[in-house]
């Protein structure tokens, strides 16, 4: 047994969430794509069962009201809301992350003061959030300059409407600086949109602490919602009652059931919501989430943090030198839950390794991307993803 096994055992029996992974329905495989697709929580299966066969098909229409289904989108909301650092009534559910983007920077535009017209977006940002900028900003009459989040201090000024950031890199697995970045868009009087689909549920966020304007993520990364599952929207809440939704539907109508032809926008962050809710998957994340339970976000990103040290430590120590370039910040202040590692073939190198039970992706042109989910994966894992991956490469 090498010296990275023993302590690789060691750091599992030390783990406090070790628990954790019982909850999950998983196998010998090695999972290191919870940042693409969280697995399967062991106590969904009931759920969506009870959900179809009692709730719906017993209690079919009744169950809007006395299943919960209606005020779903607020109350998950609130579930997720502590792991992002959110007081309730902030969050709602719904929709993807690509039309939450869309309704959280067309509103920012219009909250903030009509004489700027100009939109920054994360120049490095996961494409569809880039497509939908341009489109809101083609919408809004707005320029749209793309920008490095390094390059966002410089580039912000007195025209600047909003500014639309990615929290983690999606390709690096960079962790960007939202506190400071959120400071620096204020300062120069814009809103601030963030994009947590990699953040959430793998570190803290600290929305409210930070002064964040608008949020969105998705639920099925680190969140285990399944796929598909519903994203989120915060809201601040002073700024909620300044928050014109452009997609107003009748689920963010004051009063939806008074089915008037003019719309009059709810209080809350309800006045994020469009139309009737995917209640199907919404209460498949519902009962995803309650993995959390009793589980510390800092607890979270220790390990988190422990994880990807450990797995760079064991590739240092297996790979051959200059066989694969790590392209994600080694200082723990930058770095998300993710490894990516740079690779001539990764494609082909990443076709092998699934073949042998280790489970990431590849991202075009040349980058292995490594997921480390806290809550399920563990020490002994990361060891043996980095003997394979040097198995794989020899
Ligand atoms: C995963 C991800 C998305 C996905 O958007 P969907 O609408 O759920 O397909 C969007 N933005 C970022 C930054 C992501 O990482």
């Amino acid at each position: 047994m090498s010296e990275l096994t023993t302590r690789a055992g060691a750091l599992d029996a030390a783990d406090e969430l070790a628990g954790v992974r019982k909850q999950f329905v998983l196998d010998e495989v090695v999972y290191l794509d919870g940042n693409s697709l969280g697995a399967l929580p062991a106590n969904v299966p009931g759920r969506v069962e009870d959900v179809v066969l009692r709730q719906w098909g017993r209690m079919r229409i009744r169950s809007w009201d006395e299943s919960g289904w209606w005020t779903a989108p607020e109350r998950i909301g609130d579930k997720i809301a502590p792991l992002v650092g959110a007081a309730p009534g902030q969050i709602v559910v719904g929709d993807s992350t690509s039309v939450n983007v869309f309704k959280a920077l067309v509103a920012a535009v219009r909250m903030a003061d009509a004489d700027r017209d100009e939109i920054l977006v994360d120049a490095t940002t996961f494409p569809t959030d880039g497509y939908i900028a341009e489109s809101a900003a083609r919408m809004t009459g707005r320029t749209l300059q793309p920008v490095t989040p390094a390059e966002v201090p410089g580039a912000l000024s007195d025209r600047t409407a909003a500014v639309l950031l990615n929290h983690v890199d999606y390709r690096s697995g960079r962790l960007h600086d939202l506190p400071s970045l959120t400071a620096a868009v204020h300062a120069a009087g814009a809103v601030a949109v963030w994009d947590l689909c990699h953040s959430a549920g793998a570190l803290p966020v600290g929305l409210d602490e930070h002064g964040v304007d608008l949020a969105v993520g998705c639920t099925y990364k680190y969140l285990n919602g399944g796929p598909g599952s519903p994203a989120y929207l915060y809201v601040r809440r002073e700024l909620q009652d300044r928050f014109d939704s452009p997609l107003p539907g009748w689920n963010s109508h004051a009063e939806p059931f008074g089915m008037r032809p003019a719309f009059e926008p709810a209080s809350g962050a309800l006045r994020g919501r469009v139309g009737t809710p995917d209640i199907l998957s919404m209460l498949a994340l519902e009962a995803a989430l309650e993995v959390w339970d009793g589980v510390r976000i800092e607890a979270v990103r220790a390990k988190s943090l422990a994880l990807t040290d450990f797995f760079l430590e064991c590739v240092a120590a297996y790979v051959p030198e200059g066989r694969v370039e790590s392209v994600t910040p080694v200082a723990h202040s930058e770095r998300g839950s993710q490894v990516a590692l740079r690779c001539d073939d990764a494609g082909d190198v990443m076709k092998r390794l699934i073949e042998r039970g280790v489970v990431g992706d590849f991202r075009h042109p040349d980058v292995l991307r490594f997921g480390f989910t806290p809550l399920y994966v563990g020490f002994a894992d990361v060891e043996r993803a980095a003997r394979v991956l040097c198995e794989v490469l020899r």
